[in-house]
């Protein structure tokens, strides 16, 4: 993607953070004016409103569909903000495009999904290739999609593109509503130079509370901006209620969000450590995970009476991983004393279960 063009239209400031904020969907007229007023006020240049919603289960609020693209257009007349909302499908491009829309969004559930990315880079092709286009990441980890999403917009000669990272999905309680994984993100940086990637505190976090902290994370990751869900009310929205935030509480973040100059002679450096801390963090993570199980064993071992340490099983896990790992170039000693230090723990564990100690 040699020759990406500036989303940075009508006088967005390429060397400021790009803020886009607005509520999860648009719900009402009083509702859009209400919450664009408030935000326009606080100095955001563009709003974001869902028209056409992607729920995970039918029967939740699904968009008030075009109507909405009416709103929109009235808070680009009585604030001069930029509009932007979200396409999956050709006819959402074209009433979209109509209503003047200023930039488009694709949603997590569209760009994992290589015939819907295809319909609405073609439906925009047919229209005007000059619109920005962010693409969020597809909801499964996937660089590669995320790239052919990318990719496709691209080839259709659709150059003004950016990239949302929104979080990955996964299965299980988690302290995050869609997994960081801030190494995917970076990867996508390094992988397609030029390319401004924003952050969406918002789904990754969802909650009100993680929105600060998340955003903090992405300035000190050198990330190009912020997509943030804002609502007049958030108590009352029709979706995405835990997360959204007054634009009261959005400025107030905003002003307390300190941004990094990154130098560019180590910027390459302070991307390679950043993958480093966000995979250390994972290490972490996992290792707790492995902790859980070991626990549940010693639990199940108590009520059978069994011992803690079985040493066949252990021995074959040994041979068996630090072969895998001198596959991949580390050395047997090192892979060796790793697996060690944690069966010590895994035992350690288990047998404050199994002696009732936890
Ligand atoms: C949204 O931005 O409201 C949305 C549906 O997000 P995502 O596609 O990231 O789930
Ligand atoms: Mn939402």
């Amino acid at each position: 993607m040699e020759k990406l063009e500036s989303i940075y239209i009508n006088g967005l400031d390429p060397s400021r953070p790009l803020i886009i904020a607005g509520p999860c969907s648009a719900e009402s007229r009083e509702q859009v004016l209400e919450t664009a007023r408030l935000l326009a006020g606080g100095g955001i240049k563009v709003f974001r409103a869902g028209i056409w919603k992607p729920r995970t289960r039918p029967g939740g609020f699904e968009g008030v569909g075009e109507k909405g693209l009416e709103w929109l257009r009235e808070v680009k007349e009585r604030t001069g903000m930029l509009v932007t909302t979200e396409v999956a499908t050709r006819h959402h491009v074209e009433a979209a495009l109509s209503a003047g829309v200023d930039l488009l969004w694709i949603g997590a559930r569209t760009s994992a999904n290589p015939f819907a990315m295809q319909e609405i880079a073609d439906a925009i092709a047919d229209i005007n290739t000059d619109i920005p286009v962010l693409v969020k990441n597809p909801v499964n980890p996937d660089i590669e999609l995320w790239i052919g999403a990318l990719q496709r917009l691209y080839n259709a000669g659709i150059h003004r593109l950016g990239a949302i990272h929104r979080g990955f999905s996964t299965y299980g309680r988690h302290l995050y509503r869609n997994l960081p994984q801030w190494h995917i993100p970076i990867e996508l940086r390094r992988r397609i130079p030029g390319l401004p990637v924003i952050v969406d505190p918002s789904h990754m976090g969802g909650r009100r509370e993680l929105v600060a902290p998340l955003a903090q994370q992405a300035f000190d990751m050198s990330f190009s901006g912020l997509i943030i869900e804002s609502h007049c009310d958030p108590d009352s929205a029709l979706s995405d209620k835990n997360q959204q935030i007054t634009p009261e509480v959005l400025n107030f973040i905003l002003n307390t969000l300190v941004v990094r100059n990154s130098n560019e002679s180590t910027e390459s450096l302070t991307l390679l450590r950043q993958k480093i801390d966000q995979i250390d963090n994972e290490l972490v993570e996992l290792f707790n995970r492995r902790m859980e199980v070991s626990r549940e064993i010693g639990q199940y071992k108590k009520e059978h009476r069994m011992s803690a340490v079985q040493p066949g099983r252990y021995g074959d896990l040994m041979v068996s991983r630090i072969r895998m790992a001198q596959e991949m170039g580390m050395s047997e000693e090192f892979m060796r004393s790793v697996l060690t230090a944690i069966h010590d723990e895994s035992v350690r564990q288990q047998i404050e279960v199994i002696n009732d100690r936890r």
